[in-house]
């Protein structure tokens, strides 16, 4: 430059220097030995924001440097004052308003006449823009090599040109032994050279490749299974330069999808082999699926699902019912048990089946699917239909007969008592005894029926829904034992007592035959205590009736529980062996149970479960 001066005259020459550094689009400072700006061209405005008044007479260090560069810039210095260059040093910068620019800085020491150095020219130039597409290039190299899926790129020949961390982990080759070398001579197995040239020719057509399966080869000779990816990569002007390549090792997720077709195959098999009709659904009941059974029974086509498949097997009578329960248990996520009548087509007549699913959850305990079966109950529901229909006769028949027991048993009763009275006189001590035993039979014998008759009765249960109040009950069973407990000074306390779905009359009658045993079976060394509770547990209630009497063999729990079962003469206690075998048919009925603990010559402890 000092040479294209030379030529022209000084004044000149300092108006051309100042117009080509005003020209340029790089910022041209200089500063003294102090680091003060004695000049500042048109471009350092345009790059730092101040103009060349605001920026000459200030230091270079409180202009531009930020805070934490400030020792750079001494060491920079440093190095200018001692006379040395110092060439392309990349560094950041402070503008007016604050922001941060990437600068190139080109330096020079300036001299003078004699060589002395007194001050330093420095050329800056914003390289911001290069320095973010380095950053961003960096972030996605980054990205890319912290993918798990083998990402490489190649040329249209198919070499490669990049290979992340997760394709060196996959196949084995680091970035060095890949790059430079064909796909097809890497990775592509023997048996697969064909596919390299097709997905070629497809890549340079602008197509992508997407999931494609296949089978490549480790750098230990081992075959993956992968899924490809592959799309073409243009340059600016658009044109096809290459592809990048992204390739996921299935083997994992191969292995399970050929383990499920496995285990459906096998539930398949299975469901195919049983007697019961089987199904699957989804969560919104929908039936995806029947076995064969199923299509056997029905006739119906293969090709139909759903409601459809279904709706149209079922009884008229049963369809409502049947569709509210499978769409209220679909609802609420509850197993579904319902039975209803199919059509069977072979023998043209319906036939009970009861129905029944269960949800089956996933891992986040969402419903996946329904499963469910439906099995033929049509014998045992025929066979309970006879069963109650006798059990009605016969209830009919025990009713009737004991009811028409009293009559005759009145008879004797009454005219027994006239003979005693009327006639004693004309009778013998032994005729008088046979007459008591007469008239103790009859007595007995009243009882018996009388308890019969409980029994029978016992049987017919109300089905519209009662709520008994358990301490109402108690009590009225106590006021008709009132008599029993005070001759036996017995005490009898209770806790309180909750409310449960049944007869008040058959709970009264539980408590009665239960503490009224408990009184009657006293022990005759203490004064005898009954205490009556109530307990919750999985659902139900557990009453219990416990007494410090007699006690029970524990070889007797079950038998005490029969009709006409008793362990002791009526000599010893009075009594049919009827009461407890009412209160089993009671509990019964309410799907409860009834059982004893004892402890022969303590006491005995009645329990018995009712429904909450
Ligand atoms: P009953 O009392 O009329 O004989 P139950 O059916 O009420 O008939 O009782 C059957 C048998 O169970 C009784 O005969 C008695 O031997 C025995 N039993 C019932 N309750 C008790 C009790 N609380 N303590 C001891 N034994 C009892």
């Amino acid at each position: 430059m000092s040479r294209t001066v030379g030529k022209v005259s000084g004044n000149s020459a300092a108006f051309l220097l100042t117009a080509i550094v005003d020209s340029s689009d790089d910022a041209i400072i200089s500063e003294d030995l102090n680091g003060v700006v004695t000049s500042w061209n048109k471009s350092a405005e345009r790059l730092f924001g101040y103009t060349a008044s605001e920026a000459i007479g200030r230091t270079i260090a409180e202009l531009l440097i930020p805070q934490d560069s400030q020792d750079e810039e001494l060491d920079v210095s440093a190095r200018l004052r001692r006379g040395e260059h110092v060439d392309h040093f990349e560094t950041v910068r402070r503008c007016k308003d604050g922001a941060l620019v990437d600068v190139a800085l080109t330096m020079s020491p300036v001299k003078d006449d004699t060589g002395n150095v007194v001050g330093a020219s420095k050329i800056a130039r914003n390289i911001s823009d290069r320095k973010r597409t380095e950053r961003s290039s960096l972030l996605l190299s980054a990205i890319v090599d912290s993918s798990d899926d083998a990402i490489i790129s190649k040329d249209l020949n198919g070499v490669i040109t990049s290979w992340n961390k997760s394709a060196q982990r996959l196949f084995g080759y680091t970035p060095d032994e890949a790059i430079g070398k064909t796909v097809a001579e890497l990775l592509i197995p023997q048996d697969r050279q064909e596919e390299e040239p097709n997905i070629l020719a497809r890549l340079r057509r602008g197509e992508r490749v997407d999931h494609f399966e296949t089978i490549r080869r480790r750098k230990d000779g081992g075959l993956l299974d992968i899924s490809l990816t592959i799309s073409p990569v243009k340059d600016s002007a658009g044109t096809i330069v290459g592809a990048s390549k992204i390739a996921r090792d299935i083997t994992d997720a191969k292995r399970i999808r050929s383990a499920l077709v496995e285990s459906e195959a096998r539930f398949r098999q299975l469901a195919d082999a049983m007697p019961q009709m089987v199904w699957t659904a989804r969560p919104d009941g929908y039936i995806d699926y029947y076995n064969e059974r199923w299509y056997e029974f029905t006739g119906f086509s293969r090709e139909v699902f759903g409601d459809a498949s279904w709706v149209t097997a079922i009884h008229p009578e049963d369809m409502r019912a049947t569709l509210e329960a499978y769409y209220t248990a679909i609802r609420s996520g509850q197993p579904y048990n319902f039975e209803h009548r199919l059509w069977d087509r072979s023998e043209e007549r319906w036939r009970w089946f009861i129905g029944r699913a269960l949800p089956i959850f996933d891992h986040s305990g969402r419903i996946s699917k329904w499963f469910g079966t439906s099995t033929d109950i049509d014998p045992q529901k025929h066979v309970e239909d006879d069963l109650r229909r006798a059990n009605e006769a016969l209830e009919q028949f025990a009713f009737s007969a004991s009811h028409d027991l009293q009559e005759p048993l009145r008879a004797i009763k009454i005219y027994g008592e006239l003979l005693a009275k009327r006639h004693a006189e004309k009778l013998d001590p032994q005729a008088l005894d046979y007459i008591r035993f007469l008239r103790d039979g009859a007595v007995r014998m009243e009882a018996l029926v009388r308890d019969l008759l409980t029994y029978t009765e016992a049987l017919k249960y109300d089905r519209s829904v009662e709520i008994a109040d358990a301490n109402a009950a108690l009590r009225a069973a106590l006021d008709n034992l009132s008599s029993a407990i005070s001759e036996s000074a017995a005490q009898v306390t209770a806790d309180r007592l909750p409310s449960v779905p049944v007869s008040p009359t058959h709970l009264q009658q539980l408590f009665q035959n239960l503490v009224g045993n408990a009184v009657k079976y006293r022990s005759p060394e203490r004064i005898p205590t009954v205490r009556i509770t109530a307990e919750r547990q999985n659902g139900d209630w557990i009453f219990a009736v416990s007494d410090n009497g007699i006690g029970i063999d524990p070889q007797y729990k079950e038998h005490i529980f029969g009709l006409f079962k008793r362990l002791h003469t009526k000599n010893e206690y009075a009594g049919t062996g009827i009461g407890l075998a009412i209160c089993r048919r009671i509990v019964d009925q309410y799907r409860g149970r009834i059982w004893v603990d004892s402890a022969p010559g303590q006491g005995s402890t009645f329990r018995f479960s009712l429904p909450e």
